[in-house]
């Protein structure tokens, strides 16, 4: 299979082919947000759209640019707003605009953007999408996935399992040991773990998970890489063999 996978590299017949080879559409669920002083702002869907590439190269398939909105909780405080990380780093009455963010949009309307996305990738001739990134943008996927696997005919996916908390899920914590593992395999030239304080009693602004100056390596990233790679592309291949057989 030709290793050629972003849509917007695509001619016209390139397109074509990989499409009537594998109708799977990946969409890489990204934010602008600040991911620790270590790591770079776009991490999320620079994470999820390196896995998809390789997820693409191994099941086929197409991915998709990354979307750069997405919901997260949200409080306004003294007429200022706040959101994700800006809230769960300050729990007290003082939450803090955490530099560089950038992304928030009302769950609501973030369902409908991908609900006309969905609708978009049906017409092109899309039959399955693989959507994942930023957590409560891919739990807002998975909400509507239900409603809208019936209405627009897609079988959709998301790369969670039933059951994450061994740290070796795909974007299971927040630029902590999990998400940076995973830059470090994908990406390591925009890791800066040099910029965490030196002091491992003080603890990193604005991470949510376990500590990814002790925990994370390129090594832990290669291998969740791998493992997801071969487990969504067993996942994949039963979906396609499905979709051939209802198509003879
Ligand atoms: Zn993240």
């Amino acid at each position: 299979m030709k290793d050629k996978v972003l849509y917007i590299e695509l001619t016209p017949k390139e397109f074509k082919e990989r499409l009537s080879r594998a109708p799977i559409a990946y969409l890489p669920l990204g934010t602008l947000e600040w991911h620790g002083h270590h790591m770079p702002l776009g991490a999320d869907g620079l994470i999820s759209s390196g896995f998809f590439i390789e997820l693409a190269k191994k099941a086929g398939g197409i991915v998709l640019p990354m979307l750069f909105l997405g919901p997260d909780n949200a409080k306004t405080v003294d007429g200022k707003e706040y959101y994700g990380m800006d809230i769960q780093s300050y729990p007290s009455q003082h939450p803090q605009q955490l530099l560089g963010s950038a992304y928030w949009v009302k769950k609501s309307f973030f369902k409908q953007i991908l609900a006309e996305v969905l609708k978009q990738l049906k017409r092109a001739g899309f039959r399955i999408v693989v959507a994942h990134g930023h957590g409560p943008s891919t739990m807002a996927f998975y909400q509507i996935s239900k409603k809208w696997k019936e209405e627009i005919d897609l079988a959709l996916y998301t790369c969670w399992r039933d059951n994450e908390s061994d740290g070796l899920g795909i974007q299971t914590d927040h630029a902590a040991a999990n998400e940076t593992s995973l830059m470090m395999a994908l990406r390591p030239e925009l890791v800066k773990i040099q910029n965490l304080p030196a002091d491992k009693d003080e603890i990193p602004l604005g991470l949510d998970g376990k500590d990814p100056r002790e925990f994370a390596s390129s090594e832990v990233g290669k291998k969740i890489i791998s493992l997801h790679v071969e487990r969504m592309a067993g996942i994949l291949k039963v979906a396609l063999e499905k979709i051939n057989l209802e198509n003879q």
